[in-house]
């Protein structure tokens, strides 16, 4: 496994591996969600690489850019142990050039959940994966159903853009207690832990009662909204059923939705979502 970064050092060892080349990009603080990736990516692909990066301009002011946990030597070993064949840990300056102006935005798939309450989040991600895709010129690359919007906007700007390249999304792997994995996770003490279960048991509940009958967006919305009431640790931003395709806000009876949350556990905020319907 080669591990560079420079920009030019990255084109040199990308040219010399064998197509097609798999990407997955991520922040490090590697758990088995990223691994998940990685290993699909190298059951689909003659080479594999991965971007660990935590990208500044996907970070509101007020977010947790600062504290985001790192663990490079850790993520190495790992991804070494994946059989992984190129790494790239870019610096910021590497990916913001003094003077940098240049922006890639979607723009009405940027505008509901995680973007409403996120400004500027989706413009920092669709760049910074826009200038990832162009430096590893990868034919696949793979997102998480963890961040389902993000995957949804991804696979818009790869296509508005004619990026000539396949967007695998793969499926949530979560802890045994049902807690979507996150880097963020390693924020919770022991009893914001054991609260943050509240998240899959809410999807859970809203899940069941869709396969048993219950199609009203406001009922399952009702049902997600009521779980997390019984949690006090929880402090819900939003609990939605949207259209799994453009990500408009359901009403009345639906056939199929992306439920989804993000909750404060402390201070902590937390997302999640599961599909319901003939894919879900
Ligand atoms: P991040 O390091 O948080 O930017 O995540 C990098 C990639 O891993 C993104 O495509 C995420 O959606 C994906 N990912 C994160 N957590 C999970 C998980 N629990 N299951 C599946 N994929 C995940």
């Amino acid at each position: 496994m080669k591990t560079v970064t420079t920009l030019e050092d990255l084109r040199r060892a990308r040219a010399a591996l064998p197509d097609p080349l798999g990407l997955v990009p991520t922040m490090g603080f590697l758990h088995e969600g990223h691994l998940s990736l990685v290993r699909r990516a190298r059951a689909d692909c003659a080479s594999v690489g991965v971007s660990i990066f935590v990208n500044p301009t996907q970070f509101g002011p007020q977010e947790d850019l600062d504290s985001y946990p790192r663990d490079l030597e850790r993520d190495l070993a790992l991804l070494r142990d994946e059989g992984v064949d190129l790494v790239w840990t870019p610096t910021p300056e590497i990916m913001y050039p003094p003077g940098f102006q240049t922006w890639v935005t979607v723009e009405e798939l940027t505008r509901p959940l995680e973007g409403a309450r996120r400004p500027g989040h989706f413009r920092g991600v669709t760049t910074v994966v826009a200038k990832l895709l162009n430096a590893f010129q990868p034919q696949q690359a793979y997102f998480g159903q963890k961040d389902a919007q993000q995957a949804i906007v991804i696979r818009r700007m790869v296509r508005d853009l004619n990026f000539p390249l396949q967007v695998v999304v793969c499926p949530i792997v979560r802890e045994p207690d049902g807690l979507a994995m996150s880097s963020r996770n390693a924020y919770l003490n022991p009893e914001e832990r054991r609260a943050a279960t509240v998240l899959h048991r809410a999807l859970t509940a809203a899940e069941q009662a869709f396969r048993a009958g219950t199609r009203e967006a406001e009922a399952l919305r009702r049902i997600m909204s009521q779980v997390l009431a019984e949690e006090p640790l929880a402090r819900p931003q939003y609990v939605s059923a949207a259209d799994p395709e453009t990500l408009e806000e359901l009403q009345g009876p639906v056939e199929r939705a992306l439920l989804s949350m993000a909750v404060y556990v402390g201070e902590t905020r937390l997302i999640d979502n599961v599909v319901v319907g003939d894919r879900g």
